[in-house]
């Protein structure tokens, strides 16, 4: 274990609480080098994308993932990976003083809790429902015991439609959950798909946000073989698949108060929205371009990433690329997340109380935008 003043100043730098191989981290390119986190920030930080399981649900992955039974799967072979990494399970699973620790010592005010990739859409066919039920159970009383440390998303099962928007109802009803997650592809399935058209419709008239995280993506070797499958490549690329697809199947012409909200700042697709644009317009009327059978859209990309899109900005504390969003999108439109336990470190948080916003700006970045899209309250 490390211990001891660090070179530069920063309180632990970027060691995380990992106990695995790879807990020193070393710092590479871009990783910030900062000094110590304001420990009397004039906002709350709230963390949007923040990770976390239970032993059954683990267990269900696992059992079908050696059961001989489940389809080549990528995502469920990453519930694996991750089942055997127990720090890594440890801190996903609790709910208490171990995680209110390691916030109070990153300088976390409060966690929107998301189930962890590749949840309970790559379990049996049939459990997901109950798991999905189970999970936000747990994730209600975490917020019940904690309600000034915790928010959550409701867990479902795009797989079971009609336990979806019932189990959706239920969280964000009568548990008082803040939105939906959904750890994008099921078995190569993209929820723009129009049999699932319910569960969007059931968000949207709950007034949920939809968060669409990553997962690996389906059957893809090619980006495994290359050591990309995760973060550096594979996730970014099925949330932009999601994303796209949402847009283009006039999902938010026909739920236009839908809100989504994604990570990882936007998955790089703020960058290209000009270009998004143009080649919508060329796309229009050519059948050959659009699929064949998507329809017409009401407004250019753009506009849907002005009206129902939202980001975060887990694992990229980066002034640029937020400054960016901000022009683009709105300073209203960019949330902070850490991605805690899996991108976790202690100079996080000080590289953003250093970041040249005005006061305004960053407290919206760093609180308000948050309880705005997610209804959070207290
Ligand atoms: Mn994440």
């Amino acid at each position: 274990m490390f211990s001891g003043k660090l070179d530069d100043g920063s309180e632990k730098g970027l060691k995380g609480h990992f106990r695995e191989d790879y807990s020193l981290r070393t710092r590479v390119g871009l990783a910030p080098r900062a000094g110590h986190v304001d420990r009397q920030a004039p906002y709350k930080r709230i963390a949007t994308e923040e990770a976390w399981t239970f032993p059954d649900l683990v267990k269900a992955q696992v059992a079908y993932l050696e059961s001989g039974a489940a389809p080549a799967d990528d995502s469920l072979k990453m519930a694996g990976l991750f089942a055997h990494m127990p720090s890594l399970q440890e801190m996903l699973q609790d709910l208490g003083s171990l995680r209110i620790g390691h916030m109070d010592e990153f300088g976390i005010d409060r966690q929107l809790l998301l189930l962890t990739a590749p949840g309970v859409q790559v379990v049996k066919p049939g459990d997901g429902t109950a798991l999905a039920r189970q999970a936000n159970d747990i994730a209600a009383e975490a917020c019940r015991n904690h309600p000034d440390r915790f928010s959550a998303l409701a867990a479902f099962d795009p797989r079971d439609v009609a336990g979806s928007v019932k189990e959706i109802e239920r969280a964000m009803g009568t548990l008082g959950l803040n939105g939906a997650v959904l750890n994008s592809h099921f078995q190569g399935h993209y929820i723009d798909e129009q049999d699932y058209r319910p569960i969007l419709e059931a968000i949207e008239a709950m007034d949920g946000a939809l968060y669409i995280h990553p997962t690996a993506p389906f059957n893809a070797p090619h980006y495994e073989t290359r050591g990309f499958f995760g973060a550096l490549a594979g996730f970014p690329h099925d949330v932009w698949l999601h994303t796209m697809g949402l847009i283009f199947s006039g999902a938010f012409d026909r739920f236009p108060k839908l809100r989504l909200v994604i990570g990882h700042m936007g998955e790089c697709l703020p960058l290209h929205l000009y270009r998004f644009d143009w080649m919508q317009g060329n796309a229009d009327g050519r059948s050959h371009l659009r699929g064949g059978t998507q329809p017409k859209l009401n407004h250019p990309v753009s506009y849907y990433f002005r009206n129902n899109v939202w980001i975060t900005t887990s694992g990229v504390g980066w002034e640029p690329a937020i400054r960016f969003c901000h022009e683009v999108l709105g300073p209203d439109r960019v949330l902070y997340a850490m991605d805690y336990p899996y991108q976790q470190s202690y100079d996080e948080l000080a590289a953003y109380d250093r970041m040249n916003f005005t006061p305004e700006v960053k407290k919206m970045l760093m609180e308000d935008n948050a309880r705005a899209v997610f209804r959070i309250t207290g």
